[in-house]
């Protein structure tokens, strides 16, 4: 929640959005388009036959963008490098001010995210010979979702959403603003899946991150703080 007492800490996490950061930023969504445009055109499919698989990689992109948003609220540490003062920091800053990510350009919006499908990227590259097809298109698909999340998570915020993100989210494509009200809600530790946000229901009924917590805690000594 955004307090007099909180507008200091805004302030210097604001301060660490600098020039290595963008430059991280671009760099990431310049790779990650150019390497998927690589594997659609030259696996040169005809992607009509794959259209089955739009549906799974949506589900799948909503599980994977609640494990990292998770993982991020609940051990990460804005002193981390790299994911620190990338993905950390603007969670960080969202739970202290959600409406910080509405005063978001596009590239610092989306830029973090683009780079969670590259090391995956890469190494389909590296082995393509032995990756089926299918499980290629499937994961480009999930990469698409996954890198343009952030956009989804910023509709549920932004008062006056632009018309296609108020047609995607009448449709349910996309993040709704009532499910991910939820997460910031005390004690701001449900709802962590924000591509659509479908696989929420789930990941409470089951009590999965909670669960997830407590191995962690087992195998890893792992204690959860909240990024609040
Ligand atoms: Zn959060
Ligand atoms: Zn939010």
């Amino acid at each position: 929640m955004k307090t007099k007492s909180n507008d200091s800490r805004i302030q210097a996490l604001q301060a660490g959005y600098n020039w290595k950061i963008r430059s991280f930023e671009i760099a990431s969504i310049i790779i990650n388009i150019s390497l998927t445009l690589f594997f659609v055109i030259s696996l040169k499919l005809n992607l009509i036959h794959y259209i089955w698989i739009l549906p799974l990689s949506w589900v799948l992109a909503d599980i994977i963008s609640g494990l990292v948003h998770w993982f991020a609220d609940t051990y990460g540490k804005v002193e981390w490098p790299i994911i620190g003062n990338t993905f950390i920091r603007s969670f960080l800053e969202h739970h202290i001010d959600p409406l910080s990510i509405t005063r978001h350009d596009w590239i610092e919006t989306n830029g973090a995210n683009f780079f969670i499908g590259i090391p995956l990227l890469i190494l389909m590259y590296l082995f393509e010979a032995f990756i089926p097809n299918t499980i290629i298109i499937l994961f480009a698909l999930t990469n698409i979702w996954t890198a343009l999340t952030n956009q989804f998570h910023k509709w549920a915020h932004t008062p006056r959403p632009n018309q296609l993100a108020r047609i995607l989210q009448a449709s349910k494509l996309v993040l709704s603003t009532e499910t991910h009200a939820q997460h910031h809600k005390s004690p701001f530790d449900i709802n962590y899946n924000i591509t659509n946000g479908h696989t929420n229901i789930i990941f409470e009924r089951f009590k999965i991150y909670r669960r997830l917590e407590k191995i962690f805690s087992i195998l890893f000594k792992l204690n959860p703080h909240r990024n609040l």
